[in-house]
């Protein structure tokens, strides 16, 4: 089986989101990893679309019975993590897994993906414009924008563990650049 996979990570409101939907219509080949998470859906999320919304004790249920490739306490009290089954279901497809993860899930994908992964970090211009990013998407309460905020200059620290870092100062921009990095990986995974 063909295993190819592209992991974005990036500190919270960077604009990875905002970039693989933009990419997910270029690349028919792509699929989404849908993660599971203990947070509550935002209104317009919905389950088996953005994540699969777990209770807390589903969740840690999931992790005694060792479903997941890889999970992390993002926030405190909130998981996320990448089930086994969503990457065999990808893979059986081949199609290329995509993933948004945070930093550490990002590095231990990379880790088990090994050469088959491009792993794309998601850098904003400062961490001005990404609190203004946050604030302006206006899903979140003012502790979650502290929570965020608070890990993003330890993230920001880890860009140089991924194989490349696209700056999202202009969108478009960083639309194409991250659609030539992709293009090239994939040429070469044929
Ligand atoms: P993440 O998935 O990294 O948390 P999002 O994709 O949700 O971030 O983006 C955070 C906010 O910033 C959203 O409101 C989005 O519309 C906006 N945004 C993303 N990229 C840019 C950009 N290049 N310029 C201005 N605003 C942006
Ligand atoms: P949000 O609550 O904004 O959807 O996501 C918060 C953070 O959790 C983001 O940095 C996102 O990339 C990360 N995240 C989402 N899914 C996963 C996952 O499966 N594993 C890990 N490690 N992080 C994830």
């Amino acid at each position: 089986m063909k295993r190819r996979a592209i992991l974005f990570s990036a500190p919270s409101g960077s604009g990875k989101t905002t970039i693989i939907k933009r990419l997910m219509k270029y690349f028919d080949c792509f699929e989404f990893s849908i993660s599971a998470t203990s947070r509550n859906p935002r209104e317009g999320e919905s389950d088996g679309v953005d994540y699969y919304f777990l209770s807390p004790d589903e969740f840690e249920r999931r992790v005694q019975e060792e479903q997941f490739l890889e999970w992390e306490e993002v926030y405190a009290g909130t998981r996320y993590g990448t089930l086994k089954s969503e990457i065999d279901r990808i893979c059986e497809k081949e199609k290329v897994v995509i993933f948004d993860v945070d930093v550490n899930g990002g590095l231990n994908i990379k880790r088990y993906f090994g050469d088959d992964a491009l792993a794309i970090f998601v850098m904003p211009p400062s961490i001005e414009v990404l609190e203004q990013r946050l604030r302006s998407r206006g899903t979140e309460s003012e502790e979650s924008i502290q929570k965020r905020l608070g890990r993003s200059a330890k993230e920001l620290n880890e860009a140089s563990k991924f194989d490349v870092t696209i700056i999202n100062d202009d969108l478009d921009r960083a639309v194409e650049q991250t659609k030539q990095t992709i293009e090239k990986f994939l040429e070469e995974r044929v």
